[in-house]
């Protein structure tokens, strides 16, 4: 396999998370022989020691923070510890959003110099990895801290992550062409989400976005109660059966084979 991802949580909302209902590790991409880290959340670090095979954190190569929220973030420190062989070793690259770093910053002081290079994300920027993968952001989503979605440019794909965001237009085009669509759903309904201040996608929002993006495989992960009472393998395959789109839903430990697709 030239390009994979895995799952290693697919955790989506405290409640999710708090009673590890299921993982809130990060996702793991393996991108034209770069080892990639998206939002290392809680567990993440025990959770590539338990896989099978093994994930090797001093293997990485980069660390992305899509925003600053504890779902996402706790085992930043530990991650970047680990990518630098506990410090003493500079390498790898750090990406993360301004206020990660500042007010209350969740990237602790000391681990800032172990990368080669700390990067704070801007919205709708462009920045190669090795020349091997381009990383490029989307514009700021709508959420209560910044946040940035991804999208992974290879030679012959594209991979979109539409991370935590309420719905807004202007996202179908920010991950327009993309090959593979990874969605954050949280919520089944988005009834009364305005009024209570929800910023997330929900499934209606989802398939709205997908049918817009036509990816040739869009993938459902980071549920929330309301999306994992609805069983969301069942809701994904609805949505293949209307869209004519092939959806799947995201289960802890899934590893997709990018070649595929
Ligand atoms: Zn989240
Ligand atoms: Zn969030």
């Amino acid at each position: 396999m030239t390009h994979w991802i895995k799952f290693l949580g697919t955790a989506g909302a405290r409640f999710v998370m708090i009673r590890q209902l299921r993982s809130s590790a990060g996702v793991w991409y393996h991108l034209n022989g770069m080892n990639i880290l998206v939002d290392p959340g809680p567990g993440t670090l025990v959770k590539c020691a338990s896989s099978r095979p093994r994930l090797d954190p001093t293997k990485l190569d980069v660390i992305i923070l899509t925003h600053k929220h504890i779902d996402h973030s706790t085992d930043v420190n530990v991650m970047i510890e680990a990518m630098t062989d506990g410090g003493f070793r500079s390498r790898g690259r750090l990406f993360a959003p301004r206020d990660a770093l500042e007010g209350d910053p969740v990237i602790l002081q000391y681990v800032r110099s172990f990368p080669e290079e700390l990067i704070v994300l801007q919205p709708e920027s462009a920045y190669d990895l090795a020349d091997r993968v381009t990383l490029r952001t989307s514009p700021r989503h709508i959420h209560p801290v910044e946040t940035y979605g991804l999208r992974f440019e290879l030679p012959d794909r594209v991979i979109g992550h539409l991370v935590d965001t309420a719905y807004f237009d202007d996202l179908v085009t920010a991950y327009a062409g993309v090959d593979v669509l990874i969605l954050h759903v949280v919520r089944f309904s988005g009834e009364g989400d305005e009024e209570k201040g929800i910023q997330h996608l929900n499934l209606g929002d989802a398939e709205k976005i997908i049918a817009a993006v036509k990816p040739r495989l869009a993938v459902l992960t980071h549920f929330g109660m309301t999306m994992l009472k609805a069983r969301p393998w069942e809701l994904a395959q609805q949505l293949t059966d209307r869209l004519g789109i092939k959806v799947v839903a995201a289960n802890d430990g899934m590893q997709l084979n990018l070649d595929e697709w």
